[in-house]
């Protein structure tokens, strides 16, 4: 019989990025025997305590191919960097998990659609909209939601329009519209999968966002669904996965619609905000789980050990400067509460300064006392 093996010592990950998702990764880094190295423009990025750091632009080849020199293989933390880029480094013999040619379908939104059309997952209809192509806003019908095709996130780039006026903004730049959807709740499933074909999906969970910011606001873990809801999202998230032939982790967003007919929003190629509640409440978190799985390391398990709710720590309207955290003594001492600030050196109104997760006996009972914490935990600006 032969036994599996796997290479030690360390591999090497190489991340383009060196945001909150980075850090997060390089911090789950060391108990997995891997080394991190980021690729990040602003110098001191989040990542860099506890990564070693490339200062350079994520479209630079030069900086990448050095990226690449550092790296056995090499993942990410946005999704803003060139396809073509990455596609020259797979060229050149670099392992790239996931693929350029995933990024490049999850980076343009109608291409996204498209995608989900030809592989049969469910999604709210869409047509393209080209610049100033008011006749094909106009045969699909308004109201509708009109998304740039590229660039957008956290909600930028993305619009509900009512009428001709609302759709004037988007018509400057490549669109798709979509259908309206009477959304009952937005649920999220994490799923990861390594370059082997072996997939592991984590509970679905479910997000409210801030209407302020449209920012995901509150994330509760499990989602409260009936089952065969929760089975079909995960049914479509792991055949969404293996259609895109993707090795990492990814983020199926859904919306639940008032007729309980469940949609795929949209695909992260990365972990994503609403998986940081698997660091306390899972078995395995999703920043391990995604290194493991661009590692070629067994995947871990995805059990949910407990209830938990998680919100971002957002910069107060307004706020600029260095960081200030107002209220952290009411989480200091509170079992079950994790705070985790990202080490960013300045806020601004909005911008994530850090998370918090805090598990209970119950849903009810995490969710409450998030709830609570929410109304005390702010992050101003020293100048502000
Ligand atoms: P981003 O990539 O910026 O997160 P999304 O495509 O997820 O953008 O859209 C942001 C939010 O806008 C969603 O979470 C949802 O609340 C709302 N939204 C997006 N598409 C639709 C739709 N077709 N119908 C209704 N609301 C939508």
């Amino acid at each position: 019989m032969s036994i599996p093996s796997s290479r030690f010592p360390a591999q090497r990950i190489g991340i383009v990025g060196g945001g909150q998702l980075a850090r997060m990764m390089a911090d789950a880094a060391p108990s997995l025997g891997l080394d991190v190295t980021v690729l990040d423009p602003t110098p001191e990025c989040p990542a860099s305590a506890f990564a070693t750091q490339i200062v350079g632009d994520f479209d630079d080849l030069e900086k990448l191919s050095a990226l690449a020199r550092a790296s056995d293989v090499v993942t990410l933390d946005i999704e803003a960097v060139s396809a073509g880029c990455l596609e020259a480094l797979e060229q050149s013999g670099v392992r790239v998990a996931p693929s350029a040619k995933v990024l490049a379908t999850i980076q343009d939104k109608l291409e996204q659609k498209r995608f989900l059309q030809a592989h049969d997952l469910p999604t709210s209809d869409f047509v393209a909209v080209d610049a100033g192509d008011v006749p094909a806003l106009q045969g699909f019908g308004i109201p509708c939601v009109m998304k740039a095709r590229r660039h957008g996130y956290d909600g930028r780039g993305v619009k509900v329009v009512r009428n001709e006026d609302d759709a004037v903004p988007m018509l400057a730049v490549p669109c798709l519209a979509e259908r309206l959807v009477d959304i009952d709740k937005e649920l999220a499933v994490m799923v990861a999968r390594s370059a082997s074909g072996e997939i592991a999906a984590y509970p679905v969970v479910e997000a409210e966002f801030d209407a302020r910011a449209n920012i995901l606001d509150l994330i509760r873990a499990p989602a409260v669904v009936p089952a065969p809801v929760a089975a079909r999202c995960m049914e479509f998230a792991i055949r969404c996965v293996e259609a895109l032939d993707g090795v990492g982790i990814f983020g199926i967003e859904f919306f639940l619609d008032g007729n309980g007919a469940v949609l795929i929003n949209e695909i992260s190629p990365r972990p994503h905000n609403s998986g940081h509640y698997t660091i306390e409440a899972c078995a395995t978190s999703q920043f391990a789980q995604h290194l493991r799985a661009v590692a070629g390391l067994p995947l871990g398990p995805t059990t949910l050990v407990q209830p938990a709710a998680s919100f971002n720590l957002l910069g107060e309207p307004g706020a600029s400067g260095r960081p200030v955290m107002q209220g952290l003594e009411a989480a200091g001492d509170a079992p079950g509460v994790a705070v985790h600030l990202y080490g960013k050196h300045s806020v601004k109104g909005f911008r994530k300064m850090g998370h918090v997760t805090v598990i209970g006996a119950t849903l009810d009972e995490a969710t409450h006392r998030a709830n609570a914490l929410r109304g005390v935990l702010k992050v101003v600006g020293d100048k502000a």
